[in-house]
Parts: C-alpha cells; structure tokens; sequence
C-alpha cells in the first residue's frame, strides 16, 4: 500500500494514468516479491549436507563454499545461493539445489521456461520475445527464447518417443480417421548438402516435414457431411524419412512415428478406421502395411485440385474453358461417373504431360475415391483436416519469410507445437517434474 501511495503522491484519481500506473506497480510487485523469494530461499541452508557428498562418478565430492546464480524467473531476476560441491576424482562440480529447483543447466526458472515453451512454440523467437516482455513484463532476448525453445522441443521429442501408453482421455468413437501429409520447409544452406530436391539443378532448397494426424467426426451437418469433432485432432511430426528401402527390416523412422501415434489413439480399437491421404505411394504403404482393416481414402481436396492443374494445363491457367472442364471433371469424380472421368482426361494424354500424370493417378487411386460410397457409408471424404493440419501445425509457425531451419532445431520446434497443438504439453510438463524429482 505504501509503495502505491508513494507511486501516486497526492494527485488526484481524474488525473491519472491507470496504464502507466498498472505497468509501474506490476514492476514493482514483481520486485518486491522477487526480492522475498529470493531471501528465503538464500537463507535456507539444507542443501548443505555436511562437508562431503556422493558423485556421480561413485566418488566423494567435497563442500567447497557458497556459489551464486543469478536465475530469470517471472518475478525478474533473482540472485540464489546454493552449496556448490566439487569431486577431485573427476572433476566435476555441482549444486545438488539447483536440480531440486528445477535450474540445472540453464539460467532460466521453470515457470519461465515454461512460458518461452509457450510462446516458442506460437511465434517466432523474435515475436516469442517481445511478448514475454508485453505480457509478463520479464526480459528474454530472441537467442534465449530459440535455445530454450529448442532445449524443451529436444525433450518432448525424447518423450514422444517412449510415451507410447494408450490414452483414455478420449472416448473411443465409432470411426477414427488417420491422415498423412508432407510439406516442404526452408532450411539452411549447410543441412542441404547432399540432399536431392525440385531444384532445376537437383539439388533443394527445402526439406519435407512428414505429419501424421488422428481425429473424429462423428457429428454430421445438414448435408450429412461429417463434421470433424472438437478438441479431438492429434499431430506428431517430424522432418524424417517415410521410405524403407526392400531390404531393410525395420520401418522407416516416419512409419513408426505414425504407429506410435496410432497406439496413443488406440486407433486399431476403434470399431471402424479410415486413412486418408493424398495419394502418395508412401502413405498407401504405410497404411498397408500397418492398418490392413482401415478404408483408404484419396482426400477429395487434393483429387480435385489435380483436375484444376490439369484444366489450367490445357486451357490456359485463367481461361474459363479451363474451369469448365475441370469442373465437369469434378461432377463425374462426385457422383462416381469414373468411366466417364477416367475417359475425358485420357482423350487429352496425347497433348498434355499433365494429363497423363493425372490418368495414372485417378486408376492407380481408383479404389480410394469411391466417393459417393464413402458418403453414404458416413464416411468424411474432404474434411480439409489433414491439409489445414500440415498448414497449423507446420506452415505458420516454420514456413514463414526469411526462416531458415536447421534439421535439429526444426524438429525440436515441431515436436513442441504438436504437443501444444495436441493438448499434450501439461501431461509432458508433469511428467518432466516427476523425472527430476526422482
Ligand atoms: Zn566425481
């Protein structure tokens, strides 16, 4: 009460600025309250365990004094003091304090690093940066933000990788659905060495992001449609390869992403199972492999941007002849007309490349785009859920102008936001505290 009198001295409410007043007292609560924290602590001397302690190396590490570290917490830095030991054996120093509190090897407080997690894993570091500072009024430079975003990603991938239980925390549905895409992200220069792209010269600019998605839709609209059910979208993905080569035994690092998610979702317990895909090899071989019981399903969206490509091909990318046959096309793909679809894009292989490329995806995918029998089956056929997926998950937090990733630090960031995005980051925050507890 007296810091705020002091801060508002005699003037009167109607001359006040109550913005400026809020951001002056929230600095100074936090300071007060730092400086109570941080006394505390210091004057709590348990973490001296008489003047010798066990090492890691099974030798003793002798007391060597009191050390401070200044640590960024949410109530501005504080300055801790903690017994620091040192074994002659192997040289190794350390402060048993700082793994009970959470700071081993880094300078910033779990509730902090939590909040950079937090922001890390919505905006560029930069952005991640001046938010804390708007928000929470703590000061975290964009480096700091990128190496302990990085540093949390790195874990949750770990974690991703072990945490195979099945969770209960969804009802099982009566159809789950099981997307996959892949989508290009900008790397650096030296990641790409040796890496084969769309290039003029072969080489590539870009590495492509693999992302698995699992949901429901068993709400339908008006039109019977399928509706994709809330909070029940999960995604894991990574930039790693989806291929097996014929002699390998193992699955491609991809395939098991996809069978660990699969076993998180309990997606083989559901009465009815559907994969969809845009119709590349690699996914059908996933799903062949893996889920031999699930309905393959060529997403609509993608079937009918081919058609576009192709009308634009023939007629000129903006003419109105090109949209009339794709939409013709379209109608035919809709309402099972195959023969027919199948027909008009073959009398136009002989002056089209694209054409051609089209005819042998529409019989090679024939099966999966049975549209007007998955509908009646209440199947979704175009929910648009796999593509906004890779367009959520990845496209606006890692494909932005002037990013350029590296392969690890990529991956830690796609391993945090799918965490955030799948509503899975407090489990692993608990999980995480119970680790370092033990
Ligand atoms: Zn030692």
């Amino acid at each position: 009460m007296q810091e705020i009198e002091t801060l508002l001295g005699r003037q009167a409410v109607e001359d006040l600025d109550l913005e400026a007043l809020e951001l002056a007292v929230r600095q100074q609560v936090l300071q007060l309250a730092g400086a109570a924290v941080e006394q505390r602590l210091n004057a709590d001397r348990g973490d001296e365990r008489g003047s010798r302690t066990r090492c890691g190396c099974g030798q003793e590490a002798r007391l060597v004094g009191r050390r401070s570290k200044q640590v960024q917490s949410v109530l501005g830095p504080l300055q801790l003091e903690r017994a620091y030991y040192y074994c002659s054996s192997c040289g190794h120093g350390f402060c048993p304090r700082d793994g009970h509190l959470g700071i081993e090897n880094t300078s910033l407080s779990p509730a902090l690093t939590r909040m950079v997690g937090t922001v890390g894993a919505m905006v560029s570091f930069q952005e991640g940066s001046e938010l804390l500072t708007e928000l929470a009024g703590v000061a975290v430079d964009a480096k700091q933000v990128e190496r302990t975003a990085e540093a949390l990603g790195k874990q949750i991938a770990e974690d991703e990788r072990h945490c195979t239980q099945p969770s209960h925390a969804l009802a099982l549905p009566q159809t789950l659905y099981l997307g996959m895409d892949g989508t290009g992200i900008p790397l650096r220069a030296e990641e790409l060495v040796g890496r084969t792209g769309k290039q003029p010269d072969g080489s590539a600019k870009t590495g492509e992001v693999k992302l698995c998605t699992i949901w429901s839709a068993e709400s339908l609209d008006e039109e019977g449609t399928p509706i994709r059910d809330e909070g029940s979208v999960t995604y894991s993905a990574a930039l790693e390869s989806a291929c097996t080569l014929d002699t390998a035994a193992a699955r491609s690092p991809f395939a098991q992403r996809v069978w660990r998610e699969a076993t998180r979702r309990r997606f083989c317990q559901a009465p009815r199972t559907a994969v969809l895909g845009d119709g590349a090899l690699w996914i059908w071989n996933i799903a062949d492999d893996q889920f031999p019981d699930a309905t393959q399903i060529v997403d609509r969206y993608h079937a009918k941007q081919y058609l576009s490509d192709v009308g634009k091909a023939l007629y000129g990318p903006t003419t109105p002849r090109a949209s009339q046959w794709a939409e013709r096309r379209k109608q035919e793909l809709d309402t099972g007309r195959f023969r027919a679809l199948l027909n008009a894009i073959r009398r136009q292989v002989p002056r089209s490349d694209e054409a051609r490329r089209c005819l042998h995806y529409f019989q090679t995918n024939r099966e999966r785009m049975r549209y007007p029998e998955f509908h009646a089956q209440g199947l979704c056929t175009s929910t648009g859920v796999v593509e906004a997926g890779c367009k959520v998950a990845i496209g606006t937090r890692l494909k932005r102008a002037g990013m350029h990733w590296t392969v690890q630090g990529s991956n830690a960031i796609i391993a945090l936001r799918c965490s955030k995005l799948s509503g899975r980051f407090q489990d692993f925050w608990e999980r995480r505290s119970e680790r370092r507890a033990a």
